[in-house]
């Protein structure tokens, strides 16, 4: 049985046993995936994504323009790169988490980016919340160089990310959907395939705009109640066993000290920033306007969040919007 002690963490084995008279094999699912998983953009999503995927027994090589970020996964056992490129050299498997559209284009295509150096055959796994217009963009530069560019956007924020639970949205060729698979359940949970490229990123904008109405409409909601006199808490046990529940209400409660662990109790700190949904509001936007959709309520929520963004609510978290509600009224 000693050949059991030198099995790796990282494949799928055959474990052959032959004791007295007897042989069996069996085998042995193990969890990493053998492959060399680069990881550029370390922040609130991509640091405890980086750190499951070392944690299931990937190799990991990460790149962050901000270097302490980098030290933090470095100390978890992680290389470190030096560029995008670098992290490409060393890497079979890359994913990005990236806050925008020109820095996804920056880290692919730029100088130092992945195409100088990612080997042909790579899978590049873009699970940043970005235009897919650009998703297209980027996986027809890869396609020029025998690589496969797929858009996985997340649901779930930053709880999931750290458990591994995340949802994702996945854009890309059919054929090429296993392998991504295979290396994004060691950090998520629901992997749904969307369609060709560009399709993960339009279901995770659809997604987002509804969120952002919902969280309008809770937050609204609650601050007319508490000034009609209701109990914040008596009023969300209302709404939530009511036609009015969302998630927004039940889950991600806006009224501090309704839910506990949830950002607004928290002084609005972590969670998904007001300046991160004012940008999905813009894509939701520009994706409205290229199909000739008509998004009012997504509109109007995108200017709020707009609104507030200047306003100083940029890093706060995006159901800070009761708050600029509630202020908005005092000052008057
Ligand atoms: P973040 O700002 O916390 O992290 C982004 C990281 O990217 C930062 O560490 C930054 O230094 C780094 N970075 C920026 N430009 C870079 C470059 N050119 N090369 C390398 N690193 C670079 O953002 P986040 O909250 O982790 O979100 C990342 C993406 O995930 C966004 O597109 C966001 O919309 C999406 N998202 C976020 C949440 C959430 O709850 N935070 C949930 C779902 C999806």
């Amino acid at each position: 049985m000693a050949a059991l002690s030198n099995v790796t963490r990282n494949s799928k084995v055959l474990i052959q046993v032959i004791g007295k008279n007897r042989t069996f094999s069996c085998s042995a699912v193990q969890h990493g995936s053998g492959k060399r998983v680069g990881f550029i953009g370390l922040g609130n999503m991509g640091g405890p994504m980086a750190l499951n995927l070392l944690n299931k027994g990937n190799s990991v090589t990460v790149y962050d323009v901000y270097p302490e970020a980098m030290s933090k996964l470095q100390n978890a056992g992680a290389a470190i790169g030096h560029s995008p490129a670098e992290v490409a050299e060393k890497s079979d498997t890359i994913i990005t988490m990236l806050p925008n559209s020109t820095h996804v284009q920056e880290a692919y295509a730029g100088e130092n980016g992945v195409f100088q150096t990612a080997k042909p055959g790579s899978l590049l796994i873009d699970s940043s919340t970005i235009d897919p217009s650009v998703s297209k963009e980027m996986a027809s530069l890869a396609e020029k160089k025998a690589m496969t560019f797929i858009d996985a956007p997340v649901s779930g924020g930053v709880m999931a990310a750290k458990a591994g639970t995340l949802t994702f949205m996945v854009g890309g060729p059919e054929k090429e959907f296993a392998n991504a698979k295979a290396v994004l359940e060691h950090v998520g949970k629901n992997i749904v395939y969307c369609g060709s490229v560009g399709s993960g990123q339009a279901a995770k904008i659809c997604n987002n705009m509804l969120l952002a109405i919902n969280m309008v409409g809770t937050a609204e909601a609650m601050n007319l109640g508490v000034r009609l006199g209701l109990d914040p808490k008596l009023l969300s046990n209302i709404i939530n066993t009511s036609s009015g529940r969302s998630w927004s209400s039940e889950i991600y409660n806006p009224v501090p000290g309704v839910l506990p662990n949830v950002p607004a109790s928290n002084n609005y700190e972590g969670g998904f920033g007001t300046a991160l949904m004012m940008k999905d509001l813009g894509l939701a936007q520009s994706s409205a306007t290229r199909s000739n959709s008509a998004i009012p309520l997504g509109s109007l929520a995108h200017q709020l969040y707009r609104l507030m963004s200047v306003r100083g609510y940029a890093k706060k978290d995006f159901s800070s919007i009761y708050q600029f509600l509630q202020k908005s009224e005092n000052s008057n």
